[in-house]
């Protein structure tokens, strides 16, 4: 069929605006459709330091070092009596000019910002408009889109490759029955943000800070630049509507008064709007392609955001679905399997920090226990919490073992 694309891309998030820039460099003509008009609202403002790879392949970094958002250097983690340990520092581990330093945005500039970078790179892109349907030929191969436009007509579109980056919608892999969820992970968030909040000086400004709620869930404080804070409490839908209670408000107002260490650096400042809701939780696609179509990003795995890992992820399977594709249009070979390398190397980083993930929730578990027995543990801990995910990390699961249950590893594989 004749098309002036290449390539479709379904959602103008960080996966889908990374994809387009590495398929637009390579040369091939790219369309990305985004129902929304940018900049609009999404959570998931602290990025890990390994996000600087995929930043940097999209040539993003001179543009982050300008822009406003705080640096990140550390993590904290702050127990319910209030007493916070001691900051975190990834540059214990990696070069502090590159690596180790990272940064909280607001992701309504962030993800307009990839946006756009996309553009500068030759990918068009169009707003307000929502794909409605996969179109698909005789023998069930993707060829393309139907999209819903501005004006609410219905338009084909087609192409030799549509890649699916719909963020927590999960387009193709809701639609294909591809949908495996964790019930482990079953959790909801609420949070808003807040304005002249107490804060930490210096480096660990931008430090985010992670509040146990015991045997129950977790809070997190990102500082942001203006003077602003996300802060959020993630815990089971039963916890935290128990007693009838369902506005969000009063779901998080109720939670802060449990956390010393939040209630206290809450008080300083003030709540600057709405209470955000989501039971949106961890899952992932039992498979990543099928002929034609290729998932990035949420839209293939998302898992429980205690690690602050999704933009990474989401950047990291862009950039390595583009090459994959430009790899599979070049040698006219778009069968599924030739996606199955950018599949392992995807699945293999969501299913390590899935394990780190699992061990945080088990009541029984501390990463201290691990280092205080095998004081090596503590390097590569360091390295999985940064971001560096497609490693052999064996020999650490199987000392976490001794301390925590970890999960089998989930189904994926190629239709
Ligand atoms: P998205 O960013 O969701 O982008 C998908 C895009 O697709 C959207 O713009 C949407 O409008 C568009 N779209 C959807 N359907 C259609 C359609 N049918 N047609 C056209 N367009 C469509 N990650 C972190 O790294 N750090 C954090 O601190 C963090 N905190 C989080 C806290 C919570 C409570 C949650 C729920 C998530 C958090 N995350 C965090 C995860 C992070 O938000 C995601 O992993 C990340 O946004 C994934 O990017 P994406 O491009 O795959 O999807």
């Amino acid at each position: 069929m004749n098309s002036p694309y290449d390539v479709l891309i379904i959602g103008g998030g960080p996966a889908g605006a990374s994809t387009a820039t590495i398929l637009a460099e390579h040369g091939h003509r790219v369309l990305v459709i985004e129902r929304e008009k940018f900049p609009r609202y999404h959570v998931g403002e602290s990025l890990i330091p390994f996000t600087f790879g995929p930043l940097e392949r999209l040539g993003m970094i001179p543009k982050m070092k300008k822009s406003h958002f705080m640096k990140k250097y550390s993590v904290s983690f702050v127990q319910p009596d209030g007493r916070r340990s001691q900051p975190f520092y990834f540059y214990t581990r990696y070069d502090k000019e590159t690596v180790a330093q990272t940064w909280q945005v607001l992701r309504s500039e962030f993800d307009e910002m990839l946006l756009n970078n996309a553009r500068e790179r030759g990918a068009e892109v169009r707003e307000e408009t929502t794909v409605t349907r996969l179109l698909k030929n005789d023998s069930g191969h993707v060829i393309g889109v139907e999209v819903k436009n501005k004006d609410g007509s219905l338009e084909s579109l087609y192409s030799s490759m549509v890649i699916d980056a719909s963020g927590k919608e999960a387009f193709a892999s809701n639609r294909e029955g591809w949908r495996v969820g964790d019930p482990y992970l079953n959790k909801i968030a609420v949070w808003t943000y807040y304005k002249g909040s107490k804060r930490a000086k210096d480096l660990d400004e931008g430090a985010t800070t992670i509040a146990f709620i015991p045997e129950r869930g977790w809070f997190w404080h990102i500082p942001q630049h203006n003077d602003m804070v996300s802060v959020g409490v993630v815990a089971e839908g039963k916890y935290l509507t128990r007693d009838g209670v369902r506005d969000p408000k009063a779901m998080f107002e109720r939670e802060i008064s449990e956390n010393k260490w939040i209630a206290e650096h809450l008080s300083a400042g003030e709540c600057t709007g709405e209470y955000w809701l989501t039971s949106e939780y961890s899952r992932h696609s039992r498979y990543c392609a099928s002929p034609g179509l290729l998932l990035v990003g949420d839209a293939f795995a998302f898992l429980d955001p205690v690690f602050s890992s999704g933009v990474m992820l989401a950047l990291k399977s862009g950039v390595l679905a583009a090459d994959a594709v430009h790899e599979a249009l070049k040698a006219n070979d778009l069968s599924p399997e030739r996606f199955s390398g950018y599949s392992d190397q995807i699945r293999e980083g969501v299913e390590n920090m899935r394990k780190l993930v699992y061990a945080f929730y088990d009541p029984n578990f501390s990463f201290k226990d691990v280092v205080m027995k095998y004081p090596e543990a503590g390097a590569e801990i360091t390295d999985c919490l940064s971001g560096d995910l497609n490693k052999d990390y064996t020999t650490l699961w199987n000392r976490i073992r001794e301390f925590a249950d970890l999960p089998d590893e989930l189904p994926y594989g190629v239709p």
